[in-house]
Order: C-alpha cells, then sequence, then structure tokens
C-alpha cells in the first residue's frame, strides 16, 4: 500500500503549479531572483546557477558575487543584471523576490558576511551547497522569519543535521523529514531520486531524472531553477518539487541515454516544461 503521507507529482500537477506571463506581466512582477554564489576559486557554479534561472522563467535575475565570477557570469548571460562586490553587501543591488544563495560561494570570512546579509532580508532564501557549509557551521543563520529552502545531497545534509551520510542514505525521508522539523526550513534531498519534506505536509519524492545527472555542476543548475520558481511566487514547498521534477525532466532530455554536462541540462529546461503534459 502507498505511504499516505508520501506524495508524487506528474507532469501534469507541475504544469498547473508553474507560474505563467499573462498582459499584465513585466519583469518585476515575473519574479526577480537574486543569486549570492560564486568565488575567486569557484566561477562556474555561479554561471550555472544563474543559467538555470533564466532558463526557469525568471523576469530579472541580478547576480552579485565577487570579480572573477562577475567576468564569467557577464561573458556568458548578458540578460542578467550584475554587481560586482568588492566588500560582503548587497547595498547596491536592489530589490530581489528571492535569493539563491551557495553555489561556489567559499566558506570563508567574506562569504559567511555576504550569507549573513543574504539571510537579513525578508524574501525567501534557497541555501546550497557552500552555503549550506556555513549554516552547519553557524545555525544562527537560520534565525529569520521568511522561508528558507535548503537543498543538500547526503553528504551536505548530514554536517547540517550531524548525523551520519549512510544512515541518511539508508532512511531519506525519515531524515528529510527531521531535518525539515529540527531546522524549520524546507527540504529539498538530491540524490537518486529527489526527497522534498516540510513539516506537516506530505513527503514529495521525485524521480524524473537519470544517473547521467551525476555529474558536477548539476546541482548548481537545480539552485537557479528552483530559485526562480520562489521568485515567481511558489512556496518553497511547490518550488522545490517543482523544480526538481523540471530539472530531473530536463537532465532525461539533455541525455537521451548519453553523457550531459550541466550547462546542457539548462538549456534543456525549456522544453521539459514544454513537455510537462505529455510526460504526466
Ligand atoms: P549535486 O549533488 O549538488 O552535485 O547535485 C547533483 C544533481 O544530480 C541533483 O539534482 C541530484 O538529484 C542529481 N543526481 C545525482 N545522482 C543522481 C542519480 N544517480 N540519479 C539521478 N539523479 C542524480
Ligand atoms: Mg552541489
Amino acid at each position: 500500500l502507498p505511504d499516505p503521507d508520501v506524495a508524487a507529482l506528474t507532469g501534469g500537477d507541475v504544469d498547473d503549479l508553474l507560474p505563467r506571463p499573462g498582459d499584465e506581466s513585466d519583469k518585476y512582477r515575473r519574479g526577480v531572483l537574486g543569486v549570492a554564489a560564486g568565488s575567486d576559486e569557484f566561477t562556474g557554479a555561479a554561471v550555472l546557477a544563474v543559467g538555470g534561472a533564466l532558463r526557469a522563467g525568471a523576469g530579472l535575475v541580478r547576480y552579485a558575487g565577487p570579480a572573477a565570477p562577475v567576468a564569467q557570469v557577464r561573458a556568458r548571460w548578458p540578460e542578467a543584471v550584475i554587481t560586482e562586490l568588492d566588500r560582503p553587501s548587497l547595498d547596491g543591488v536592489g530589490r530581489v523576490q528571492a535569493w539563491v544563495l551557495g553555489p561556489g560561494l567559499g566558506t570563508g570570512d567574506w562569504s559567511h558576511e555576504l550569507a549573513a546579509r543574504v539571510l537579513a532580508s525578508d524574501v525567501p532564501v534557497l541555501i546550497d551547497a557552500d552555503g549550506l557549509t556555513l549554516v552547519a557551521r553557524d545555525r544562527s543563520l537560520l534565525r529569520r522569519s521568511a522561508p528558507v529552502l535548503i537543498t543538500p545531497h547526503a553528504g551536505e545534509l548530514a554536517r547540517l543535521i550531524r548525523a551520519d551520510r549512510d544512515d541518511i542514505e539508508a532512511a531519506r525521508l525519515e531524515h528529510s523529514r527531521r531535518a525539515a522539523a529540527e531546522l524549520g526550513v524546507t527540504v529539498l534531498l538530491k540524490g537518486s531520486t529527489t526527497v522534498v519534506a516540510e513539516d506537516s505536509r506530505p513527503v514529495r519524492v521525485n524521480t524524473t531524472g537519470t544517473s547521467w545527472l551525476a555529474t558536477g555542476g548539476t546541482g548548481d543548475v537545480l539552485s537557479g531553477v528552483a530559485g526562480a520558481l520562489l521568485a515567481q511566487g511558489l512556496s518553497c514547498y511547490d518550488a522545490a518539487s517543482c523544480g526538481a521534477y523540471v530539472h530531473g525532466l530536463a537532465g532525461r532530455l539533455a541525455a537521451g541515454g548519453a553523457p550531459l554536462a550541466a550547462a546542457d541540462v539548462a538549456e534543456a529546461v525549456p522544453a521539459a516544461i514544454r513537455a510537462l503534459r505529455a510526460d504526466s
């Protein structure tokens, strides 16, 4: 018998939940996403997260980071509005409706200070990768009233809730639920299937992906996709589950039974959205 507390979305469900522009839409009202990602050591994660967000329907993506990733994002995505940060402050960045925090951000003092600024805002924040390392080290960063969506793989979740990685892999639903309750956040646990957990909601399990997604950078694309949905007004729970569905389907389309690179997954997001009905 199916577990009554576990639900799966169909392509049709996701199609119904996805925001679409109308006559009244303009780029600001369609969803402005801030991306705080990348560092002078890791520039690619910022490029991939911005790419995922642009392909998932954000009205505008504002990228903020240091010089090296700024140069890469600017070269790859002329669509993004870019602020080069010479100190960890968001003063010049402008309003956003949600943030993606963490891919390639680094874990030093500068990154911690920028994470604190992002989390001090009053909009939903998706935290991934180095952002999760910073939060594992300093949980007080999570003290905020606006929603938080975390997108760990099992290793990142293990550090966050001080559990054993193998124990998490053996009981992914239970640990996702526990983490959501303990941290007061929505959890998207990545892996061969993706689990979305939020307190007092049914756990959603996504299986649209493909094992070809097990390659560097695909998680950064997912951050951008789910972040764009948050900025467009979906709840953390719906942004996470629709994001996982669309990202997994994009991976499957990009792979077609052969290897993919993470950038291919971002490119395939519009095709995945087009294919949602047929995938139901
Ligand atoms: P990350 O762990 O941040 O690099 O993200 C990896 C992405 O690839 C996530 O969306 C995972 O769910 C997905 N992924 C990794 N391994 C597999 C797998 N074996 N089958 C399906 N999806 C996977
Ligand atoms: Mg990752």
